[in-house]
């Protein structure tokens, strides 16, 4: 029997174990998926004893993606970009990262948008953390001409854009609006309109009428942001997607089967953000 595990501390709020479960039971899987609190100065240690446990890998959260990918053997490129994994498996013994929020994301665009992003016009990133700059990885893979990062730390901005060259510019927070006029889309990858957080404040008629926003946060799944981006009739992506799709290509390196994002498994997990 396979097993695998999320680790963070604290884990308990991990919404990782939901979705394994569900594939685990939808492809008659023999395989396990549990959430393992590991304190920080417990990382090390199992990362180590990983294998000798008998996990084939685990998914990471707070606060173990920056060391998960300094242990790993071997990254992608996607988890160098953002300097941070949250995945992990063996192959032929040692210890792999790769980061899939970025490929998450656009995973769960494409299934509403399927040419996104599109290749003439630029697409607005608010925020600089782990989130958007998988986001911006991914999206300047697939083709985006030009991404505009928009961050309270100016700083944090300029050291994305300083990371990712030319495509990639950095921009005042209070720009976010005025610079967006021509852009294809919008993205919120800050924590703002998170419950317990502020909300975006953003003036959405800024906004050309066919820019695509999309947010990142998914409790609650409709924010501040893509209420009023659809009170304006502008077209929406809400971060539950996301969450999905970055767990796919665990499941798969783990269980040996591609799993599909389902509205059953998303029905779970609206049900599930409801209930908490
Ligand atoms: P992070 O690395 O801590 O970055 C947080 C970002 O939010 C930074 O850009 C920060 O700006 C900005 N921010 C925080 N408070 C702000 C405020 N009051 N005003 C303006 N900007 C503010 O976090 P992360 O890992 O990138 O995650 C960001 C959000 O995405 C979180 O809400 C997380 O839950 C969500 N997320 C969702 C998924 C999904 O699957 N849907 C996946 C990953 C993350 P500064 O640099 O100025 O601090």
């Amino acid at each position: 029997m396979t097993a695998a595990c999320v680790i963070g501390w604290p884990v308990a709020h991990s919404r990782s174990p939901l979705i394994h479960g569900y594939w685990l039971r939808t492809y008659a899987v023999a395989g396990s998926y549990v959430r393992r609190a590991v304190p920080p100065e417990g990382l090390d240690a199992f990362l180590r004893g990983m294998r000798a446990e008998g996990l084939a890998g685990c998914n990471v959260t707070l606060p173990h993606k920056e060391g998960a990918l300094r242990a790993a053997a071997e990254a992608t490129a996607a988890a160098r970009a953002v300097g941070a994994a949250n995945t992990l498996w063996f192959e032929a013994g040692r210890l792999i990262a790769d980061n899939t929020d970025g490929v998450g994301f656009l995973a769960h665009v494409r299934a509403q948008l399927p040419h996104f992003p599109r290749p003439d016009r630029p697409v607005s990133v608010l925020g600089a953390g782990g989130a958007a700059r998988a986001i911006i990885h991914a999206l300047l893979a697939e083709g985006a001409p030009h991404i505009s990062v928009f961050n309270r730390t100016r700083a944090r901005a300029e050291q994305v854009a300083l990371h990712f060259g030319a495509r990639v510019s950095a921009h005042a927070w209070e720009e976010r609006a005025a610079h967006s006029r021509g852009a294809g889309a919008l993205i919120n990858a800050t924590s703002l309109g998170m419950q317990g957080s502020a909300p975006l404040d953003l003036d959405v008629a800024a906004l050309p009428a066919d820019c695509v926003v999309a947010d990142i946060v998914y409790v609650p799944l409709a924010t501040p942001l893509l209420a009023a981006a659809r009170t304006r009739g502008l077209a929406t992506i809400d971060g539950l997607g996301m969450l999905m799709h970055q767990a796919v290509p665990g499941f798969q390196r783990w269980f040996g089967v591609r799993p599909q994002v389902t509205e059953e498994l998303r029905s779970l997990l609206v049900a599930d953000i409801g209930a908490r």
